[in-house]
């Protein structure tokens, strides 16, 4: 059933996991914005989105990796300083 949040003017272009109807499509594979394997963009929180695939109308949180908020899980580590311990006096 369409969720009554799905709004052809909100798309998002991720595969459906249920139907992998993209699979074989050129433009998917390339990244590009097809005409045919487009999902509902529903919600969005953080980098995560929730879609629905308007051909099996499964409904599922995308996480796009990227994106609001988003860091590298390793950045906030702090920077290794050498030791110099006061030997340098
Ligand atoms: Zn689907
Ligand atoms: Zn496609």
């Amino acid at each position: 059933m369409r969720d009554p949040q799905a709004d052809i003017g909100r798309r998002a272009w991720v595969a459906c996991p249920r139907c992998a109807d993209h699979a074989g499509c050129a433009p998917c594979h390339d990244g590009r914005s097809c005409e045919t394997h487009w999902r509902f963009l529903l919600a969005a929180e953080a980098r995560r989105i929730f879609v629905q695939c308007p051909g099996c109308w499964y409904r599922w949180w995308h996480d796009t990796e990227f994106g609001a908020g988003d860091r590298p899980a390793d950045v906030d580590q702090v920077p290794a300083f050498p030791d110099h311990g006061g030997a340098a006096a």
